[in-house]
């Protein structure tokens, strides 16, 4: 009985399995895009090629192609994440060849820029901000002259080449650090990496830690980056040791280098050698600020801001 019972069962699975081919075939041979290729290389494949290779067919027809199937390139639902598939003919038949889907593309393009944008404690969102937003939003006062430098400055950048960037002063939230950033985006465009840091922040850990190396490489990284952009200075509480000996050296290290530098204040350059002047400990250090002025000078061309206040 168990004999008999196996055999029914086999050719029981056996029936299956030829309507599951069947089906397979029909669903394979009624795939818009199959059709089209076996018509176009009709020539080169025969029927017992197409048979050979209707698990290939199938699996094309399976998976998703230019991202018609997937909401998103996390919810990919290809076998390989981020890689659809195309037809190709090699010895044997019919076979597939993975390529990088358009999702994926868009995401590896914008990794890369991203890459070139680095930042030290800076809002994240700064980081997509762009200069026809800032065109867009508000156009009043000398904010069409700030688009304009800083369009010039991306256009004529030559690595090497001693090129004033820009001071940018005014008052809290009209968008100083959002220009910054759109510059920034603009520069890495053009596949010209910057470096954005949030100087209060970068002083308050320079006082705090005991030089260690996390810091050191912060320091050089802010000396060498290609382009550098200094926000919110004069908003910190700086020592006369982290103002002689840390930012005076960058900012001199980056004249030598002829590196374009970046500044934000809500200080103009008076309010700032004023705030520079007076140590924490009171005491009057004119000659020192006016050294670190000096610097900021020849790097940097001032530039008023003007606008209402965007926070909330
Ligand atoms: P500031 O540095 O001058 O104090 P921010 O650049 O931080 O000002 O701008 C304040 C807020 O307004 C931020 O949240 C910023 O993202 C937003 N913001 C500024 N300018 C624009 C713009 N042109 N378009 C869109 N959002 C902007
Ligand atoms: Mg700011």
């Amino acid at each position: 009985m168990r004999r008999i019972g196996d055999a029914l069962n086999k050719l029981a699975n056996n029936v299956e399995f030829n309507q599951k081919y069947e089906y397979i075939k029909n669903e394979v041979l009624n795939d818009e895009q199959i059709r089209l290729f076996l018509n176009e290389n009709s020539s080169r494949v025969s029927k017992e090629k197409v048979e050979k290779s209707l698990m290939k067919l199938y699996e094309f027809s399976s998976q998703s192609k230019n991202c018609d199937k997937c909401p998103s390139l996390g919810g990919c639902v290809n076998m390989m994440q981020g890689y659809h598939p195309k037809l190709v003919i090699n010895g044997n038949g019919i076979d597939l060849s993975y390529e990088i889907c358009p999702r994926k593309a868009v995401d590896d393009e914008k990794r890369k820029h991203e890459k070139l944008i680095q930042s030290l404690y800076v809002p994240k969102d700064i980081l997509s901000a762009s200069l026809d937003d800032f065109y867009h939003t508000d156009i009043s006062g000398n904010r069409i002259e700030a688009i304009e430098k800083a369009t010039s400055f991306v256009e004529e950048y030559i690595p090497g080449k001693q090129q004033k960037g820009m001071y940018l002063h005014g008052s809290f939230g009209v968008g100083k650090t959002y220009l910054l950033g759109a510059i920034a985006n603009e520069l890495a465009k053009n596949q010209i990496s910057s470096l954005i840091v949030y100087v209060p922040d970068f002083i308050r850990e320079i006082k705090s830690s005991i030089s260690d190396n996390t810091l050191n490489d912060k320091i050089e990284m802010t000396k060498k980056a290609p382009v550098l952009m200094l926000d919110d200075i004069g908003a910190e509480a700086m020592s006369s040791w982290a103002r002689d000996e840390v930012l005076g050296p960058i900012l001199q290290f980056r004249m030598l280098e002829n590196l374009p530098t970046f500044f934000t204040s809500n200080f103009d350059f008076d309010g700032l050698q004023n705030h520079l002047t007076f140590s924490q400990r009171g005491e009057k250090e004119e000659v020192k600020a006016a050294r670190i002025m000096e610097r900021i000078n020849y790097l940097a061309e001032p530039l008023q801001l003007t606008g209402e206040n965007r926070r909330r």
